[in-house]
């Protein structure tokens, strides 16, 4: 045929909106929507003829057009921002969203999101409230500092009260503390963007307060202090402790801050981990400031909690940045919620999915990892081989660095898929469920899975390897 021919021979549109797999979509969604993709889907076919392009005569089928069709409407269609399987055994892990909210900050987000609420209104005068009063008291009462405020995350914590503090002037910080946190943060550019001039003293292994003592100048806005929470530096080393520097901060007086970053408010120490500063200590010890992340071992929303003195506070309140940097009404209303359950720290364990997590007792796992082998084993039987191996999970973003957990994890593996399929296969499945390959081996961590999780994963993975 002609290019003319093959063009002519196209189906118009209103004959592939009769075509039933194309009406039967028109029922769900919008007519217009579904024209627009037919007559995309017609141009992209007519430029390919036009470019000379053969193109086998059954692809110009109407069955076939209208197929594409609803290929690309169905692509569209689906979301994007989907729930998925954490297996990877990382409790907190970025690219999977951080910290699974608790069960009541869910309850309060939908009620607050599924309607209108008292956001900044203050319901005793009707006058004009500030949404900071939601959170305050109970972040004050959990952490006994003077005042607190949240912004969007722990970077824009740090940004703001490095701009507020200290713009145009120094900021003394141990050369051992110039971190990375992530692609994105690193704390000499941090600083650089909020205006502040670094100077920093010691070295990689070793600062000592003298270090700081000696680079004080009129210049000198604050004396600030990063937990190292990615990596950690073992031998020969020394660093002050925040008690120290708030001693030297007194004396000279300069206001000392401490990011502490993964911002744990009770004791790590208790799972058998090393324990990891808690803010409640940096506060009691006199650290003017403390920032810290309201998704990492808070196990709350995205947010970045500054809490200090009252003054300090307030002056970043007064910031014109903190209106860049305020967080919205839900992730207050989630904030506010998870904030609450640690007024009874026995149930943290229970109530709190992140710490629930780092807690979870070897037998539990175990048995959730027995369960698992089991429904595998019952819905492959001979696709792929089950066993069940003892491992580590890890804490992930940057807390509890080289502190590993002992775990169980489920092997899968196949004569047919290699353990690289395997797991891009479990990625692209619906939901998308994340293992990890160890040793040559696709591995489901068990730590972070719900019971409810397990069905879920046999399902797709008889999908996965009946195909
Ligand atoms: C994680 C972390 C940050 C960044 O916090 P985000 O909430 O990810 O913005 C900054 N400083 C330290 C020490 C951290 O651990």
């Amino acid at each position: 045929m002609t290019k003319e021919n093959l063009l002519r021979a196209l189906p118009s549109v209103d004959r592939l909106l009769a075509e039933p797999q194309l009406k039967e979509i028109t029922d769900k969604i919008a007519r217009s929507y579904v024209v627009e993709a037919i007559r995309e889907v017609l141009n992209d076919i007519r430029r390919h003829i036009r470019e000379g392009e053969t193109l086998p005569e059954e692809d110009l089928s109407p069955e076939r057009i209208a197929q594409e069709v609803r290929h690309r409407i169905e692509a569209l269609a689906s979301t994007s921002i989907r729930r998925a399987v954490n297996a990877t055994g990382i409790v907190l892990h970025t690219g999977l969203g951080r910290a699974v909210l608790p069960e009541a900050a869910l309850k309060r987000l939908a009620e607050v999101a599924s309607g209108h609420c008292n956001l900044e209104i203050d319901l005793k005068t009707g006058s004009r409230g500030k949404r900071s009063e939601h959170y305050q008291k109970l972040l004050t009462k959990l952490t006994g500092a003077e005042s607190a405020l949240a912004v969007n995350n722990n970077a824009a914590a740090v940004f703001l009260a490095l701009n507020t503090i200290a713009h145009g002037r120094e900021v003394i910080v141990s050369r051992g503390e110039l971190v990375e946190i992530g692609g994105s943060f690193r704390m000499p550019s941090i600083m650089a963007s909020a205006g502040v001039r670094l100077i920093d003293v010691g070295t990689t292994n070793r600062t000592y307060v003298s270090d700081y003592e000696n680079a004080i100048t009129e210049e000198t806005a604050l004396i600030l202090k990063v937990h190292t929470s990615n990596f950690s530096i073992i031998g020969f080393t020394q660093s002050p402790t925040i008690g120290e520097l708030v001693e030297l901060g007194k004396r000279k007086g300069i206001p000392v801050m401490e990011d502490i970053g993964s911002g744990a408010l009770v004791d790590m120490s208790c799972f058998g981990l090393r324990s990891e500063p808690m803010v409640q200590e940096s506060i009691r010890a006199g650290a003017d400031i403390v920032t810290f992340s309201g998704d990492k071992l808070l196990g709350g929303p995205q947010a970045g909690l500054i809490v200090g003195r009252k003054d300090l506070v307030e002056a970043m309140a007064q910031n014109p940045l903190s209106r860049v940097l305020r967080i919205d009404k839900l992730t207050i209303a989630a904030l506010e919620a998870t904030l609450k359950l640690y007024f009874d720290p026995d149930s943290v364990i229970h109530n709190v999915p992140t710490i629930r997590y780092i807690g979870r007792p070897l037998r539990e796992i175990t048995r959730l990892a027995n369960k698992l082998r089991a429904r595998l084993k019952t819905c492959l039987g001979n696709k792929a081989q089950i066993e069940i191996i003892s491992g580590f999970s890890d804490v992930g973003v940057g807390s509890l660095p080289g502190q590993q957990l002992a775990t169980k994890l489920v092997a899968i593996s196949s004569k047919d898929l290699s353990p690289t399929e395997l797991a891009k296969r479990f990625r692209e499945a619906d939901p998308p469920i994340f293992g990890r390959i160890e040793d040559n081996k696709f591995l489901l961590d068990v730590r972070t899975i719900e019971n409810h999780e397990i069905a879920t994963i046999a399902n797709v993975a008889s999908k996965i390897l009946s195909d």
